[in-house]
This record gives structure tokens, sequence and C-alpha cells, in this order.
């Protein structure tokens, strides 16, 4: 614990009051690793953006539907269908009980708006009256995108080829295990879905989804071979940016409820910041946060404003900033001499933090060994013997 202070960039009060996005957590800033030239970001980076608060949902039972996540978007919270629409104008599927219902003939529905990759919830129940058999039973399926299905069917007892069971990835991939409830009780699909890319006629990642039913994994970022569909062989292509959910009128009275979605960051392919990135990504993230940092420092002044100036420094070399680190740093080295000894003794705390900081920068070589104002503080450390002290526990 004491090494993690007396690293941080921010065990100063004033530093810690720094207020912007990048300056938003009040933990220390740096004592890992810096960023390199995958990794915008230092390990344990305290200027990293905070993880957005979300409030968590409730567990659905048969009798009631669970709650969504605080940032779910609704797309069927059971009550009714205006967010859907059917081929020719309003979704004909009637709506009871808190859930809807495919009357059979009147067609899919669909979303009226459009997404891509998401973290989609749906629930689902196959007609308690079992009637047909195989891929005649409770026959519906889940549409992402409208291109890719995740089968919908009664798989309770009932045989059918292994690409077509609940779960599956139609014709494509099986899934892992047949965990279906009984024809009337109500199944949870949990799906990450990650959308293909392509660029200039290439496929830069064919996408690939995760399917959960009733809490068991069925596919493991399944890869995902294009459009899905009966008996034809499924090929890779460009998918839109985005496209609806639809769900399938296989003339089988299957019952939806509780359908939501959280939309899912970007991928470094597509230009998203977390992750393992490409040098030239990364060296513009890091250009981005340096600059902001600078920016924030520009609205500082004294000692908070000259270690705001020395973290930009982590992400980019600029001589500018460094030449204003040199000059505030020979300010305060300059104050600090000028005190009595009394109170000199009394900035020991302070002095040791920044000192340590400056030494966090040589070690990795973003700031020369010989750095003016960091010199002065080690010899400063070594007169008073700060640096003889048991270290605290
Ligand atoms: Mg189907």
């Amino acid at each position: 614990m004491q090494l993690y202070r007396s690293l941080s960039f921010c065990s100063l009060t004033l530093c810690a009051l720094a207020s912007t996005a990048l300056a938003a957590s009040s933990g220390p800033r740096f004592y890992g690793d810096p960023p390199d030239d995958h990794h915008p970001w230092a390990v344990h980076d305290g200027n990293r953006p905070q993880p957005k608060v979300v409030t968590p949902g409730t567990f659905s039972s048969q009798e009631q539907a669970g709650k969504p996540p605080s940032d779910a978007v609704i797309l069927f919270d059971g009550t009714d269908l205006s967010k859907w629409q059917g081929d020719k104008g309003d979704a004909k599927w009637k709506v009871e009980n808190g859930y809807m219902e495919v009357v059979p003939g009147s067609g899919q529905i669909q979303t009226r708006e459009g997404f891509g990759d998401c973290q989609l919830h749906v629930e689902f129940a196959t007609p308690r009256k079992v009637e047909g058999s195989s891929q005649g039973r409770g026959n519906s399926g889940v549409f992402l995108m409208g291109l890719v299905e995740i089968q919908v069917l009664d798989s309770y007892d009932n045989i059918t080829y292994a690409d077509g069971h609940a779960g599956s990835v139609y014709g494509v991939s099986p899934a892992m295990a047949n965990v279906i409830r009984p024809p009337g009780e109500f199944n949870v699909y949990d799906i990450v879905f990650r959308r293909p890319i392509w660029k200039d006629g290439k496929e830069l990642d064919p996408g690939y989804v995760t399917v959960f039913i009733n809490g068991v994994l069925v596919q493991d970022h399944a890869r995902l071979e294009g459009p899905t569909g009966h008996m034809g062989r499924s090929k890779p292509r460009p998918f839109p940016e985005k496209g609806p959910l639809a769900l399938q009128d296989h003339g089988n009275p299957t019952r939806f409820r509780n359908i939501w979605y959280r939309p899912l960051p970007p991928r470094p392919i597509e230009g998203g910041t977390d992750g393992y990135l490409t040098t030239e990504a990364t060296m513009a993230k890091r250009r981005e946060i340096a600059a902001q940092i600078r920016k924030d420092a520009e609205g500082l002044s004294g000692t908070s404003q000259m270690l705001r100036y020395l973290e930009s420094l982590v992400y980019e070399k600029n001589e500018a900033a460094e030449q204003k680190v040199k000059e505030l740093g020979n300010q305060y080295v300059a104050g600090l001499k000028a005190l009595p000894n009394d109170q000199l003794q009394s900035k020991k705390d302070e002095v040791k933090s920044i000192s340590g900081n400056f030494k966090y920068m040589s070690k990795f070589n973003l700031l020369p060994a010989s750095f003016e104002p960091a010199a002065a503080l080690d010899q400063m450390i070594k007169e008073q013997r700060w640096d003889q002290e048991k270290k605290k526990k």
C-alpha cells in the first residue's frame, strides 16, 4: 500500500480535485507499467475513464418477467408492440398477460429501429399443447440484424437435426447442450452478438455469437458464416452497420416476453480504444489523452499544474510540456529552499510523493535521468535523511 501511495501522481489534494472527464477518478494516476505501442493507457491508470454505472436488473420467474438492467433498450415490456412492425404495416401478433404470441400466418415481426453489436435478452415459451414434431414443433426464431437466426424450437424430448435445435445458429452451429424447459414454460436467451466487419470487400472480422439458454452456455463465441438459411450453406458477406431484430412466424403460437438489449462498445478493429490496438491507433489515442491532460493543466497552477503536465508526458513526449514541468519544478524547489526548517519538515510527505513521480518518469525513460528538479528533490531528501525512515506499513 505504501508503494501504491508513494508513486501516486494524485496523492496531493489539489491533484485529486482536478475536474475533467479524464481526471474523474480520485485514485492514483500511475504506478503500473506505462503506455506502450499497443496500449494507450498505463497499467492501473488513474486517468482511464471509470466504467459507467449500471443498476442490475432482476431474474425472471415463470410467473413474472424480471427487470432489465438500467441501461437496457426495452423492445418489449409485455404491454404493446409499439417498437415492432410487420412486413406490411403494424405487427399483428397477439399481446396478453405480459407476453406476445405468434399469430400463425401473420408473418414475422421486426423492430422498427435497427441496431448492431449487442447483448440481447429474449424469453420465449413454446406452446403448452404439443403439436407436430421435429422442426414443426414450437418453431420460431430470433433473427439478429434480421440475418442470423438463433433457432427457437420446442427441443424438449424432440428429435431433429442438430443444427436446428433451440440455441443453434440455424444450419451452422448446433447448441452445445439442450437445456430447454418443458413446453409452456419460459426459457431465457442471453445472447452476445458481434456482427461481421468488412472493409473494401475484405472480411476483417467474421463476427461472433455467444448464447446462453437458461444460464447454460450453448454457443461459445461461435464464428458467423454470414446470414443463415434453410438447406443452403451460409456464405460470409458484408453486413450493414445496423439491422432490425426479427422474430419468426413459423406457424406455431410461440410466446415471447421481456425483450431488451444493450449496445456494445466498438471493437478495436472499428475504432474502439479498449483492447489490444494497432500501433497507429495506440499512438493516436495517446496523443488525444495527452492533449486533454495538457488542456486540463492550463487551468491549474503551481504544483498541481506541474504534476498534470508531468502526467501528460506519460502518454506523449512534448517539449513545451516538459519545459513547463522544469520551470514549475524549479520554482517549487526554490520555494522549498526558502522555507524555515520547521515548515520544510511539514512538506516531507509531499516532497517524497513528487519525487516518487519523477522517479516513475525516469524509470521508464519518460524524462531524462538528470532532470533538474528531480535531481534537486532527490538531493533534498538525502540531505534531510527522509530516505532513512522506515516505511510505514
Ligand atoms: Mg426457426
